[in-house]
């Protein structure tokens, strides 16, 4: 018999014990979310939070599958609640999300491409491929994508919000609006699929992954970017965490879970990156010292990090380089590649 809990994070006992007072606000709709890899072994609680996004009322619990270790919210707000934790101005529909800061900036200058594989912060980091057909799923406003279609690539987007994919139109992109799991095929085979912090969101990542690998051609790359539960931060933030984005996170990924998720759904993970941010770190800090009754300028500095850091992240550069040795910033590119039918 199987140890319960022998493949969960490790999230300590006091927080475990703590009383939950779960519930959701009368618009929302909470649905069951069993383990989606097919596991009926029960799971372990690890705590709750809520959504210091936008401050959203509503109180969800993390839990971890005692036999695969995939850690979810459970329950969840069902898919047709959803867009109450979206509202229009959530972060990445302002199309700032694909703003790497400066090495990324397109250059042909010798010394500018050196800086920017020596300085490489991994968060939208790609595999060398000749440009082809690519597809962003959730691509927002459209920066990614427009910066790829710069470098000579046939883009096309999905986004599921209305705002974002208007402006991402209005800068001359083909993106469909709407959900990825109801999205039609857009009848290109891509070569490239890419999705920046979006597999967390999704309701069934395994049917949308099976989805993307019938669009893909036989040797497509798949590239994901995703919170990593697995770092410490996850559990020493727990509640606070900067990626937790309860309830708008649905999966907690860590480099294991994410692999077998992916296998689930056709693809193989080939490597991981880890990001090199202090985003997590530094916004999590923050947000436990406001949460717990600080409020001066070095909290505010920290709480608002992730989104302001810009030039910072080479500051700390050489610290963030450390951590993603050791897979701790909490954050990660991955790449996979499609099982061959054969
Ligand atoms: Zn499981």
């Amino acid at each position: 018999m199987k140890n319960a809990g022998n493949k969960c994070i490790n999230v300590k006992n006091r927080f475990r014990e703590k009383p939950e007072k779960l519930f959701a606000p009368p618009q929302v709709v909470t649905e069951d979310n069993p383990c989606i890899l097919g596991c009926n072994s029960g799971d372990t609680r690890l705590f709750s939070g809520c959504d210091l996004l936008h401050g959203l009322p509503g109180e969800y619990r993390v839990v971890c599958c005692n036999d695969c270790g995939l850690t979810r919210t459970n329950p969840r707000p069902a898919p047709e609640s959803m867009s109450y934790y979206y509202p229009d101005d959530y972060g990445p529909y302002q199309g700032t999300i694909a703003n790497p800061s400066w090495p990324m900036r397109v250059s042909s200058s010798a010394v500018r491409r050196l800086a920017r594989r020596l300085l490489e912060l991994n968060v939208q980091r790609l595999p060398v491929i000749p440009p082809a057909n690519m597809l962003e799923i959730g691509c927002a406003s459209g920066a990614f994508l427009q910066q790829m279609k710069h470098k000579g690539w046939r883009v096309f987007g999905i986004e599921y919000s209305q705002v974002a994919s208007d402006n991402a139109r209005a800068a001359g992109l083909d993106v469909y609006t709407g959900a990825l799991e109801d999205a039609p095929d857009p009848g290109w085979p891509f070569d490239l699929i890419v999705g920046w912090m979006v597999l967390e969101h999704l309701h069934d990542p395994v049917a949308v992954l099976k989805k993307l690998g019938n669009w893909a051609d036989k040797n497509a790359w798949l590239v994901l970017s995703v919170p990593n539960a697995g770092s410490a931060d996850f559990t020493l933030f727990h509640r606070y965490g900067y990626a937790l984005q309860l309830p708008n996170h649905l999966y907690h990924y860590t480099p294991k879970t994410l692999a077998k998720v992916l296998y689930a759904g056709g693809w193989r993970l080939e490597k991981v990156y880890h990001q090199r941010l202090l985003s997590n770190w530094f916004g999590g800090m923050g947000q436990m010292l406001y949460q717990k009754g600080y409020n001066n300028r070095v909290v505010a500095w920290m709480k608002n990090y992730p989104s302001q850091a810009g030039k910072l992240h080479y500051l700390f550069f050489p610290l963030s380089v450390v951590l993603a040795w050791f897979g701790q910033t909490g954050r990660m590119t991955v790449w996979a590649r499609r099982i061959s039918d054969d």
